[in-house]
């Protein structure tokens, strides 16, 4: 999965595109919802373009009709089956490459088929007959929209086969078949630069909605953290608990450890304010430090700090807060109000099933569990709702 950030897309909206590219990352979030994107819309233009293909038949049966049963074959028996193998392929493999490779081919031989059929025939309306593959060029630029490269790619192998097999039906003058080469020439540019500003546009709006996205993300996670320590704060807390009240953690055991640094008001005093404020900061990244990726830890007070577990039995998370404890000590951040003693912290842990109790309630018994920890004699990891009130662990 690969990942940007939004520095990333505003220096590349700052420094644009181009040659139509973006860089390695931009470009592969680029390609994938390109390709999303034409997985989802490849078999209604694809139903619609060879329902119109194959409608040709009557055109076929009135303008050229020696050479019907050609026709009949290439329309119906080659290029629809090819037509909807595709839809199938890019459904099933949505890939960018693979999705301009297969258009370039369908607008090749959409031409081609019909075409080379025609040779043999030696109706009047040819001129007016080999016009409709005008259709088959707009339809492959507007309507299937490749990236630039294939659309230069196609057209012009398009165009080769217009040109080779219009020339070997025998039935233009030089007059008419330089007319006709200048007419699809014309068209091939128009499509050609008019590919080239879509896709442009379509790059423009696809990083203009990438960074909305991660602007909007950056404001959600800095609403949801707390300035000092950069945990998750309060607001958060009523959201996760909501996803671990309401969704499939509802049967699951969920912990709250509940951590308070010791003596901190003496701390504050000896060391002042910005001390204390580092002092919570390294007690904090220490928590985190700690605990495993899925846990949340949380800012719940001023140095008061949470964190919510799932899945682990009580004994788990008792070794988790004891292993919390132990680290903050080791930080060994001298606490000066204490003689010699480092900071310390108090933690009460308490473990239930949503299903069976509230997070108020959860965290009323976490705080019971701290206090009984203060009580101990702090530096104390203590344990709520076992058959005793609290066990002391260290
Ligand atoms: P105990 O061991 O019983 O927890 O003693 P304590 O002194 O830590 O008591 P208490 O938890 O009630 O005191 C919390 C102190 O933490 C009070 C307040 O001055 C300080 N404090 C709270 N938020 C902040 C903060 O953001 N920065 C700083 N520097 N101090 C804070
Ligand atoms: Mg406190
Ligand atoms: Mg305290």
């Amino acid at each position: 999965m690969s990942f940007v950030t939004l520095d990333q897309v505003e220096g590349q909206l700052s420094r644009g595109f181009r040659l139509l590219r973006f860089s390695p990352e931009i470009e592969t979030l680029f390609l994938r919802e390109y390709a999303t994107e034409r997985a989802r819309l490849v078999a209604i233009w694809c139903v619609i373009g060879v329902l119109i293909y194959d409608l040709v038949y009557f055109c076929d049966s009135a303008m050229v009709p020696d050479v019907l049963a050609e026709l009949v074959v290439v329309r119906f028996l080659m290029f629809t089956p090819f037509v909807f193998s595709c839809i199938v392929m890019v459904r099933r493999w949505p890939n960018a490459l693979f999705y301009d490779i297969l258009t370039v081919t369908a607008a090749v031989l959409s031409v081609t088929l019909p075409m080379i059929a025609a040779v043999g025939s030696t109706s009047h309306y040819l001129f007016v007959y080999q016009t409709y593959n005008s259709a088959a060029f707009l339809y492959f630029v507007v309507s299937l929209r490749p990236r630039f490269p294939a659309v230069l790619i196609g057209l012009a192998l398009t165009s080769a086969s217009h040109f080779t097999t219009t020339y070997l039906t025998g039935a233009f003058d030089q007059v008419a078949y330089f007319g006709i080469i200048t007419v699809y020439s014309m068209l091939s540019i128009f499509l050609a630069v008019s590919a080239y500003f879509l896709e442009k546009t379509d790059r423009q709006n696809f990083l203009n909605q990438l960074r909305a996205s991660l602007l909007c993300r950056q404001l959600e996670d800095k609403a949801e953290r707390d300035e000092l320590t950069g945990l998750l704060n309060r607001r958060s807390l009523t959201r996760i608990s909501g996803n671990l009240w309401g969704g499939t953690t509802r049967q699951m055991t969920i912990s709250a450890i509940l951590l308070d640094i010791d003596h901190f008001k003496r701390f504050n005093d000896v060391h002042g304010h910005l001390e204390g404020d580092a002092c919570i900061r390294a007690v904090s990244q220490c928590i985190r430090d700690t605990v495993s990726e899925t846990s949340y830890v949380f800012r719940f007070g001023g140095e008061e700090m949470l964190v919510l577990l799932t899945g682990l039995d009580p004994m788990q998370v008792l070794a988790m807060a004891e292993r919390i404890r132990a680290a903050i000590e080791r930080l060994h951040i001298p606490h000066g109000g204490l003689g010699n003693s480092w900071v310390t912290a108090s933690l009460g842990v308490a473990s239930a099933i949503p299903a069976e109790i509230t997070l108020e309630k959860l965290l009323q018994k976490a705080d019971e569990a701290l206090y009984d920890a203060k009580r101990l004699g702090r530096n104390t990891v203590a344990l709520a709702s076992l058959p005793e009130p609290t066990v002391r662990v260290a």
